[in-house]
């Protein structure tokens, strides 16, 4: 079953030498008013992936969504933003002026970015545990919280980087965590946002074709 958090699906068709994303295909094309058919493979409509899942199914996942709100309707680019981190059912754990949180429910529209590779058998399964372990700690008591130096970020980075040292891996700052796996997603976030946005606006959304590249027969 979808979820509704996670919005309408888009697809995407070409007409009128154009890209145009809408949730539907529309009978008649939007720019032209002509029949919009199927007869040429190259028309035929395609779906676009989705950059948000629903957190509370992602095992072993970094998971950030806006502060307040969710992304497709209040996140302005500019928005606070929380992260936290999924057990394997799909419980958030996340640390805020309030202390650590179990969440069943809340991220619902989140980027996810897995944390385990498919093979890692032995931390799958401790992950609960030194999850809980670590979340019991009382380095993440409410009264130790700190805006800028000690907030939910460094509550996840912190528990990636006591993973990461149990695999005798090496740690991970915070830009180069944002950078390597953060940015990249809320950039392709950002993109989506602003099509679904328009298409709930205008009905549709356009964007020129890039020049054909010859075709391999
Ligand atoms: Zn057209």
């Amino acid at each position: 079953m979808r979820c509704p958090e996670a919005g309408k699906p888009v697809i995407k068709f070409n007409h009128c030498q154009k890209f145009i994303y809408s949730f539907s295909v529309p009978e008649r094309c939007p720019l032209c008013r002509q029949e919009v058919g199927s007869r040429k493979l190259e028309e035929a409509p395609i779906s676009i992936s989705n950059p948000f899942t629903n957190g509370h199914q992602e095992k072993y996942s970094f998971l950030l969504r806006p502060t307040q709100g969710t992304f497709l309707r209040e996140y302005d680019g500019r928005s606070d933003l929380h992260v936290g981190i999924t057990n394997t059912n799909g419980v958030v754990y996340n640390y805020n002026i309030q202390g650590v949180h179990r969440d069943e429910a809340g991220w619902e529209q989140s980027i996810s970015i897995p944390l385990l590779q498919p093979n890692m058998y032995g931390l799958m399964d401790q992950w609960d545990k030194y999850l809980e372990e670590f979340s019991n700690s009382g380095a993440w008591l409410p009264h130790r919280y700190e805006e800028d130096h000690h907030n939910c970020y460094n509550y996840t980075l912190t528990f990636i980087n006591c993973i990461l040292s149990t695999e005798g891996r090496e740690r991970l700052d915070k830009n180069n965590f944002t950078e390597k796996y953060v940015l990249p997603r809320t950039k392709k976030a950002s993109k989506y946002i602003t099509l679904y946005r328009a298409i709930e606006e205008h009905g549709f959304y356009m964007t020129d074709q890039p020049q054909q590249e010859a075709s391999p027969p």
